[in-house]
């Protein structure tokens, strides 16, 4: 089959690779549509500890069934699915708790496991969920990351919403920020395509400035700071912008996956009582949440804000999303459609 694999940082290429066979409990999927996202990117660029070329990437995925491994029902065969990309193990603490996505031995489809820019990919029965669009169906999985971040912020209506970048999961957080009801939602965004799409998607305020600029400009509209802060970026610039732009009392959280270390304003955090709490990807009712809210119609991929490619562009799209000039809030790759 073909396939998209990462051969060295900077470098992608189709390849022929063999076609898998899907184990006890785990089907195979002809792939439709595959969302490219920033941690991709940041491994593509070498910036991520957890990828280790080569690999298949591609962890937003819809794909049809098209084989069915020993344990599974054979009806799903020939049926539209979104995939949670996060393989539990089960049995650890976190598994038991729901929260699949601390689990001790987390694997995951396109980083552990070889992912879905390719032909057909594998995955678990379990991380099956039945959509009614191929496109739609492949925002799932970033939606759920931007629902995990926004129910985490406990952000309420009445509340000043800062949000820090406007890719996919910022400008996700963005749209359900707006459809819970905040009406006062500052979005921060260099790429001023995207701040447009950020705006369509809710954004009362948009801020084309960053550091200490953007700062300069949030404290003058909020001389005591935002209540909620969502870091969608997570390079040193964003945290501390995020530290600096809260209220006394307020909560940052730390979605965004840039850099790792960094230097921040910890006394600031102390005297100011502020609370900062990661959110890291989503657990399996986030996903279905995210479901969901896209079977409603909560977001509509045909606005413009989603280019369709097919694998062979993957290089340049890469490399587009390096930048800072894409038009796009998502790039998808497909293998034919
Ligand atoms: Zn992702
Ligand atoms: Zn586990």
């Amino acid at each position: 089959m073909k396939a998209l694999v990462w051969t060295a940082i900077k470098r992608m290429e189709v390849k022929d690779v063999e076609k898998p066979k899907p184990s006890l409990g785990w089907v195979l999927l002809r792939v439709r549509y595959t969302g490219i996202c920033g941690s991709d990117v940041s491994g593509f660029l070498g910036l991520n500890e957890l990828r280790k070329p080569p690999l298949i990437m591609g962890h937003e995925f819809t794909g049809v069934v098209e084989e069915v491994g020993p344990n599974v029902p054979k009806d799903i065969i020939g049926r539209l699915f979104a995939v949670n990309p996060i393989v539990g193990c089960g049995h650890c603490r976190y598994c038991k708790m729901g929260l699949k996505n601390l689990c001790i031995e987390r694997k995951i489809i396109g980083i552990d496991y070889p992912g879905a820019y390719a032909e057909y990919v594998l995955a678990p029965y379990d991380n099956l969920y039945p959509v009614s669009d191929p496109v739609r169906g492949a925002l799932a999985e970033p939606l759920a990351t931007s629902l995990r971040a926004v129910r985490l912020s406990n952000a309420s209506l009445g509340d000043s919403v800062l949000v820090l970048g406007a890719g996919p999961v910022g400008a996700f957080a963005i749209k359900l920020l707006s459809a819970s009801g905040i009406r006062d939602l500052t979005v921060v965004e260099i790429n001023k395509n995207r701040l447009e799409w950020a705006r369509r998607f809710g954004a009362t305020r948009l801020i084309e400035k960053s550091g200490d600029e953007a700062l300069k400009e949030i404290k003058e509209l909020y001389p005591e700071g935002v209540d909620v802060v969502i870091d969608a970026v997570g390079s040193e610039s964003t945290r501390r912008l995020a530290i600096n732009a809260v209220r006394r009392g307020g909560r940052i959280i730390f979605v965004g996956l840039h850099d790792n270390e960094v230097k921040i304003p910890g006394n600031v955090i102390v005297r100011n009582e502020i609370e900062i709490k990661g959110s890291f990807s989503y657990t399996d009712e986030d996903f279905r949440r995210s479901v969901n809210l896209l079977e409603q119609g909560l977001l509509d991929p045909r606005e413009g804000w989603v280019d369709i490619r097919p694998l062979e562009r993957g290089q340049e799209s890469f490399e587009e999303l390096t930048g800072t000039y894409t038009r796009y809030v998502k790039i998808m790759l497909t293998p034919g459609e």
